[in-house]
């Protein structure tokens, strides 16, 4: 078991502080003991942030970039560790885990162009003898609040696109998962960050609250659920900060009567079941359009959910893991018992699963057939393996029905038809939308997040959108007089 300690100034700080257990939700085990930060640790961390901050905004923005080169290599030298770290923690296969890890790493890859990204805007002769130009301008020390369910990708996601903008970075990883991420702070100490650009404070929403409300943040990047995206999101730009809150999903997949069933079966296994459903990009709904695509649908799909498998004991053969936490197992319980009593059919229920193993935190995958708008099972984010079947007449209905949804993380249709892909990406009110393609997660050099109660913020996560996330325009309008000896008087502009 490891002690862990927060990261502040590139090395470990230790304290007495109250601490929590991390545990290890495949077997129950205690993987570390995780401290609580307090005001007076809050406090050191944002200070020594403050004070690296300005010269790190100084330094040459190339040499700020090799910085991400170097983490790059770092972390392709040690992936098995950190995939090992990931999946350890968070439960889920080590597959997944080093898919994770590729996402983060590409995000990575992308702010290694920070001269390019950074560039800026000008234009010459604006007016006669003057130009005007935009630059990108640090913020100063932000902060990073992130979830359980990508313990390294989400963390990734906002460190590299702050750090290259000259910022300096205040991570609150999850409390249940803040393996890799304390591993990822080594690494960039390796990699050559200043002491202090990277901090790295535990602790729970006490700790989270203490660091948003400090007054040297200046903006936020939260990653979550919706309660507390919407709650972060009021605090923070409440107090005047730049915020991005990126919250909870409920992604429907549009399954047409000409779609290629085979193949949708196939993806929607992985979209649905992958990550244990724990993923913000899930497809947790299937919306069959027509008569009888519901029940061909299940035909391919009850086959491959019979061969899933669960991992048990970190035992990686498998495609699925356990969830994050008994909390979680008894939501999902919860939930199927409440569809079954409000009249949806389970064609299979994960709670009857033959194979569940002893000890840990595991729920089968199940599929509920005949779910309708009303339903608890309809409504919430379950946020585990089940997959809700809709069944509705036409290509509207579903989506209407996807656009009424209060989520709108990403969205989906499966079929052979131009006219009704385009129909239904034009229309459908979501921030990532795929055609035959099942999770649409928007690569490192486009930007991710998602329309209604999935995002409070405007700007997205990473890409183009973080660059902008993370820096302020300043525009100059300069003139210098022509050795010609013309007036400057701005009448004559
Ligand atoms: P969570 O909201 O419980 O916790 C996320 C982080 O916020 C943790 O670090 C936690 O300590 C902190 N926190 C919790 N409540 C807080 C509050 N009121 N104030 C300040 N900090 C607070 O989320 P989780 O259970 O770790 O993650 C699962 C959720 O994250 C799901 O809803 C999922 O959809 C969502 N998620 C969304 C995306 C996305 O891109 N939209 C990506 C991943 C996960």
């Amino acid at each position: 078991m490891q002690t862990l300690s927060h990261w502040i100034d590139n090395q470990a700080f230790t304290t007495a502080e109250p601490v929590l257990e991390d545990i290890n939700p495949a077997n129950g085990e205690i993987l570390a003991t995780v401290p609580l930060a307090s005001q007076e640790t809050v406090d050191k961390a944002v200070a020594s942030a403050v004070k690296a901050q300005q010269h790190w905004a100084a330094t040459p923005v190339h040499k700020r970039a090799q910085v991400m080169f170097n983490l790059r290599g770092l972390i392709r030298q040690h992936q098995d560790q950190l995939v090992e770290l990931i999946s350890l923690d968070n439960g889920k296969t080590l597959a997944d885990a080093r898919g994770e890890l590729q996402r983060g790493l590409e995000v990575v890859e992308y702010a290694c162009g920070a001269p390019e990204l950074l560039k800026g805007e000008h234009s010459r002769l604006v007016a006669s003898d003057i130009d005007s130009w935009s630059e990108f301008h640090a913020l100063g020390v932000v902060l990073g609040i992130t979830p359980f369910n990508f313990p390294a990708m989400v963390p990734l996601w906002m460190i590299p696109m702050a750090l290259i903008c000259g910022n300096a970075f205040i991570l609150k990883p999850s409390e249940k998962v803040p393996l890799a991420a304390a591993r990822l702070g080594e690494l960039l100490a390796e990699a050559g960050l200043p002491a202090g650009v990277f901090n790295i404070v535990h602790g729970g929403r006490d700790t989270a609250e203490a660091l948003i409300d400090h007054v040297d943040i200046k903006a936020v990047s939260f990653v979550g659920s919706t309660v507390a995206a919407r709650a972060i999101y009021q605090r923070a730009a409440g107090a005047g900060k730049r915020v991005q809150a990126l919250g909870g999903a409920k992604n429907h997949a549009v399954i047409m009567p000409d779609a290629d069933l085979e193949n949708a079966a196939a993806t929607l296994i992985g979209a649905a079941f992958g990550g244990t459903g724990q993923r913000c990009m899930a497809i947790s709904v299937a919306v069959c359009v027509g008569e009888d695509t519901a029940d061909r649908l299940i035909q391919h799909l009850l086959p491959k959910m019979d061969e899933l498998k669960l991992s048990a004991d970190n035992n990686q053969q498998a495609d699925m893991g356990p969830l994050i936490d008994q909390i979680a197992v008894n939501r999902v319980n919860t939930i199927l018992g409440e569809a079954k009593e409000q009249g949806a059919h389970l064609v299979r229920d994960g709670r009857d699963y033959a194979m569940l193993p002893a000890k840990g935190c595991y729920v089968g995958p199940s599929l509920v057939d005949k779910v309708t708008d009303s339903m608890s099972c309809y409504q919430q984010e379950i946020f585990g393996p089940v997959l809700s079947l809709v069944r509705v007449n036409e290509l509207d209905d579903a989506i209407s029905l996807a656009n009424a949804h209060m989520y709108g993380n990403g969205a989906c249709i499966f079929t052979e038809s131009g006219a009704a892909a385009n129909r239904f990406s034009s229309r459908v009110e979501a921030g990532m939308v795929g055609v035959n393609v099942p999770l649409p997660v928007p690569m490192a050099f486009h930007s991710f997040g998602g329309w209604k109660q999935s995002l409070f913020g405007d700007l997205h996560a990473y890409g183009p959108d973080g660059v902008r996330f993370y820096t302020k325009r300043k525009t100059v309008t300069q003139r210098w007089l022509k050795q010609t000896g013309h007036s400057t008087a701005f009448g004559q502009l």
